[in-house]
């Protein structure tokens, strides 16, 4: 399996390369995102190894640099920034997984066989319900015309509803899904979260979308 390795570490680039060869894959390394931007757009690849903080472009450019489409290698992001917003930012941006430094080898090869596992997602999907439109490739969202300003949380939380509509999550079921397990967030957080998506929607002219069953939770009938 063909695998670019983008880290701007000299040293992690050197042993990665060597630990992903030994694995099986065929690695080309780059060490910057300009570099990995080059790399992408002339050869084809099955994964891109790629770390979020790089000189010139970071993993969030070359993110954004990939194909679109059954073409489009899978991501997999190492990033030593241990901020959830960073994690939801870089799956949002169409990263598959992510794997937060430090981390041990055997566990970056194991999530790359379970990505190879994966059946690809060929098509782009965009939700659509009641004058609401979600993009979730493009991370777009927009209520009767008007783009909405959505933190990554919202973004999650309505891609979530819609994705799933007549379905109703208990909040604990919504942190999971949009803040991740190491988060500091709570219950209260995911009432911030309905409070703001709800606004926002409200202002564009889409209040009452989001429902909420008393001790069940929240859903988008
Ligand atoms: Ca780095």
């Amino acid at each position: 399996m063909k695998l670019l390795l983008v880290e701007d570490s000299e040293r992690l680039r050197a042993t990665l390369a060597r630990g992903l060869h030994a694995a099986g894959f065929t690695a080309d390394v780059a060490a910057d995102g300009v570099e990995a931007a080059g790399y992408l757009a002339t050869y084809g690849y099955d994964f891109v190894v790629l770390d979020l903080g790089l000189p010139r472009l970071d993993g969030f450019g070359v993110l954004r640099a990939l194909p679109a489409g059954g073409e489009r290698p899978r991501v997999l992001v190492l990033s030593a920034r241990d901020q959830v917003a960073d994690r939801v930012d870089a799956l949002n941006a169409g990263a598959d997984d992510y794997l937060m430094k430090p981390f041990a080898f055997e566990e970056l090869v194991a999530r790359l066989h379970a990505l190879a596992r994966r059946p690809a997602e060929t098509h782009v999907d965009v939700l659509e319900h009641a004058g609401v439109r979600l993009d979730p490739q493009a991370r777009r969202a927009s209520a009767n015309g008007s783009v909405l300003q959505l933190t990554p949380r919202e973004f999650g939380l309505l891609e979530l509803l819609l994705r799933h509509r007549g379905r109703v999550f208990a909040r604990a079921d919504i942190l999971e899904r949009i803040a991740g397990s190491e988060s500091e967030a709570s219950d209260r957080s995911v009432e911030v979260v309905v409070f703001g998506l709800r606004r926002k929607l409200a202002d564009a002219g889409c209040d009452g979308l989001i429902e909420n069953r008393r001790g069940a939770g929240y859903l988008i009938p």
